[in-house]
């Protein structure tokens, strides 16, 4: 089929099927990518994700991954919904990050992208396609800037112009052509609000996070206890941290998200601080089954909710 017409049928399909964003990139080696990558594992910002030193060739092509690989497309939906601003405004509650508040992203990304490989598959006969969401290496934030999804915020979040940077990404890698996106602009400007607004000082410079010191990482990826050093720097969070995205300017004027799996469960308006504290594990994995809190685990919660409620205490 023409390129052309394929190109503009997956775009209508994507929408379709509830994606809020697509775009289409040639499949290629991420060549800067790959100097600030390096740079950034060798300074050890990574901490304990040494996964992220994996792969590292397959990382920065898509050839590597998929044979005969020609295209990427970037999709995205956004889980930016109403019920969050009452969620966010509950003192008394421990913060959870509010892409984690709905079912899985990965689940609900996975199913779609799977859906559109096969409409693909019926237009263009029998092809070559992987579908990724956070899983095998690639790298999402840098496709999604390559395809003119965003520009790379100086908070380390792909920002657009329409839904902020309230995303979540998923790729195609396949053996297909199509007509290529361009980059978009960068509207960051002299605005330093995600910097300035960072309780452990993570943002080291625009763009660039020593994960190491941010929110996210100590309470998600760490397993042990957080270090004494950040426990007064928590501000409440328990699983991820918004601080750097609920002060960016492109998110309070964010249109709202259409995936409905990923609105925020009523579990997340009703949580408090007591609510966690005679909450057994059981109780846990039957409450949090299928969400994103599931990959830090009972124990590891309960100790972030622990250190946030002594943090509290003490301010
Ligand atoms: S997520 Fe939180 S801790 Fe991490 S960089 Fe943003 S504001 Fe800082
Ligand atoms: S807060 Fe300002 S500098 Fe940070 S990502 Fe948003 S627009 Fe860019």
């Amino acid at each position: 089929m023409d390129t052309r017409r394929l190109t503009k049928l997956v775009r209508l399909k994507a929408d379709e099927l509830g994606f809020d964003g697509c775009a289409f990139s040639k499949a290629d080696s991420l060549d800067n990518e790959a100097i600030k990558l390096e740079n950034w594992l060798n300074q050890g910002f990574h901490g304990e994700m040494k996964w992220m030193e994996n792969y590292f060739d397959m990382r920065m092509d898509p050839r590597k991954l998929v044979e005969g690989a020609k295209s990427v497309i970037s999709l995205f939906v956004s889980y930016h919904f109403e019920e969050n601003e009452e969620i966010d405004q509950n003192e008394n509650s421990p913060k959870i990050a509010k892409y984690a508040r709905g079912r899985d992203y990965h689940k609900v990304l996975k199913k779609k992208l799977h859906q559109l490989i096969d409409f693909i598959q019926k237009e263009s006969g029998a092809i070559h396609a992987r579908a990724f969401v956070d899983s095998a290496p690639v790298m999402d934030k840098a496709w999604a800037v390559r395809s003119g999804i965003g520009w790379m915020g100086k908070n380390g979040n792909v920002l657009t112009r329409k839904y902020g940077s309230w995303i979540l990404l998923g790729e195609i890698i396949l053996d297909v052509e199509f007509e290529y996106d361009g980059l978009t602009t960068d509207h960051c400007g002299s605005c330093t609000r995600c910097l300035d607004a960072c309780p452990t000082e993570a943002i080291i410079q625009p763009s660039v996070i020593d994960a190491t010191k941010c929110i996210s990482y100590l309470t998600i990826e760490l397993e042990e206890t957080i270090p004494k050093t950040f426990r007064n720097s928590m501000e409440g969070w328990v699983f991820g941290c918004d601080i750097c995205q609920d002060v960016c300017p492109w998110n309070r004027k964010s249109s709202f998200g259409n995936t409905q799996d990923l609105k925020p469960k009523s579990v997340f308006t009703s949580q408090s601080f007591s609510f966690w504290n005679t909450m057994t594990k059981d109780q846990f994995t039957h409450t949090f089954k299928g969400t994103p809190l599931m990959r830090s685990g009972y124990e590891k919660m309960k100790s972030n909710v622990t250190l946030a409620q002594e943090s509290i205490k003490k301010g």
